[in-house]
């Protein structure tokens, strides 16, 4: 039987007073004004919303993805790729019903779907939002796009609210996890958590839509019958970025997701990462991926027979990914 999400919802709003939203359990009192792990108060605070390009081609389309990039963020790792908003907690404060606002700005910009970017300690607030949203008339999917470093208590008060789910699996060796995210328990918690994704949305549902150019080719596999020009109604696509000198975790990510959804979930297989200032001391962060590194991912891939992946052709490994924070749209 699935939970009411209005009854869940008064649950979980409570929980910003000693917060246990996430798997840090910080049990700080963020109305209060008291900040945990992730950086925030309990104030909304928000550092872009637009249509964003640059999402997988099922996710972006031809029209963008109405991107709203949250300040803060539960993970903090050493390599962030959204440093400034992540650990530099750069944003504006908004009301709940300015985000309901933004939402329904972005699906007049005719944006594809209202991706909710680094959104796990906000959600008490992004169910408000979201139910007042579409109240007002709010009726594109609602993308959920996180690290996967989530609690399924919490996620269950999004139940019926989200339709597409967009984690990462960051890692699979705990002592990665450890080194580069202080948190050994990434791989059960998160894991977890996609599980608890794919009991909401299950398998993925797609509409069709006008070809488009985008730097992700539509799968590992040319014989996938998705094509450019589908485009993600419903589903849970799994982010993989690869690391440097990482390659074997790489290989277990995709061996576990596969043992484990087959082609009931997309992965997206990620080369982009880039090296920003503040990995300059870590040696072991401070270069890009190489292409043979990436090719032998794939390649394995394919060799497990994945029909539903999403890749990265060329040099995609530019700064260029990373949008400016400047408050456009909030
Ligand atoms: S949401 Fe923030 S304050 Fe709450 S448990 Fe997670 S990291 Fe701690």
């Amino acid at each position: 039987m699935k939970q009411n999400p209005s009854h869940n919802n008064r649950n979980i709003i409570s929980r910003m007073s000693d917060c246990t939203l996430c798997p840090r359990e910080c049990h700080a009192d963020r109305a209060a004004g008291q900040t945990g792990y992730c950086g925030v108060t309990d104030r909304l605070t928000a550092a872009r919303a637009a249509l964003h390009f640059w999402e997988e081609p099922c996710i972006s389309g031809t029209n963008g993805s109405g991107a709203v990039f949250f300040s803060g963020c539960n993970m903090r790792c050493a390599y962030c790729q959204n440093y400034s908003i992540a650990h530099g907690r750069n944003g504006r404060e908004i009301t709940v019903e300015r985000l309901a606002e933004i939402f329904l700005e972005l699906q007049a910009k005719k944006a594809h779907n209202i991706n909710l970017v680094t959104p796990t300690h906000y959600v008490p607030q992004i169910i408000r939002a979201l139910e007042k949203a579409k109240s007002d008339g709010l009726t594109i999917p609602v993308v959920y796009n996180t690290s996967g470093y989530e609690k399924t208590d919490t996620l269950k008060a999004l139940d019926g609210l989200v339709d597409i789910y967009l984690p990462d699996l960051k890692y699979y060796d705990s002592a990665i996890s450890r080194k580069y995210s202080n948190a050994p328990d990434y791989f059960r918690v998160a894991t977890a958590a996609i599980a608890e994704m794919f009991r909401q949305v299950g398998p993925p549902v797609f509409d069709i839509l006008p070809c488009q150019d985008s730097d992700f080719s539509d799968s590992a596999n040319e014989d996938s019958d998705i094509s450019e020009t589908a485009l993600m109604k419903k589903g849970v696509i799994v982010r993989h970025l690869l690391l440097p000198d990482c390659a074997q975790d790489s290989l277990d990510i995709i061996r576990y997701l596969y043992e484990t959804y087959g082609n009931d979930i997309y992965m997206s297989i990620m080369n982009q990462y880039t090296p920003l200032p503040q990995v300059a001391s870590i040696p072991a962060l401070n270069r890009r991926i190489t292409d043979a590194e990436y090719n032998a991912v794939i390649e394995y891939a394919i060799s497990l027979g994945i029909e539903n992946a999403f890749i990265q052709e060329g040099s995609t490994s530019s700064e260029s990914f990373i949008p400016d924070f400047g408050g456009e749209g909030i």
